[in-house]
């Protein structure tokens, strides 16, 4: 169990990150001059692309094609872990694939 305070800053770290990703977005859209987009892509895709390598790269298959970014689970009676591709890795290959398919599973926006 987290105390209140831990899971206070959880939830501004989160809408930190969920407030970034809206400014980048917003100011990458087609209503933005060609230069504010072409200079927040040259600053902000490398950092996305980074956060994006840095989470892959710890959900890795082990010898025995576990995931080791995966929490074990207690099942049955033992520690189990994750099968690996583990759900982190299913659901970032989807949403590159269609980006669009994030917003009704996050149920906050439609695009
Ligand atoms: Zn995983």
């Amino acid at each position: 169990m987290i105390s209140d305070a831990l899971s206070r800053a959880f939830s501004l770290l989160d809408q930190d990150m969920l407030g970034y990703l809206d400014a980048v977005e917003e100011l990458t859209d087609a209503h933005e001059a060609d230069e504010t987009v072409l200079a927040v892509a040259r600053t902000e895709v490398p950092r996305l692309i980074a956060a994006l390598r840095g989470t892959l790269g710890n959900h890795q298959a082990d010898i025995l094609g576990l995931c080791l970014g995966c929490a074990p689970t207690w099942t049955d009676g033992r520690f189990t872990r994750t099968p690996w591709p583990c759900p982190v890795i299913d659901a970032a290959h989807t949403y590159l694939k269609d980006p669009t398919s994030i917003y009704p599973d996050l149920g906050q926006r439609s695009r």
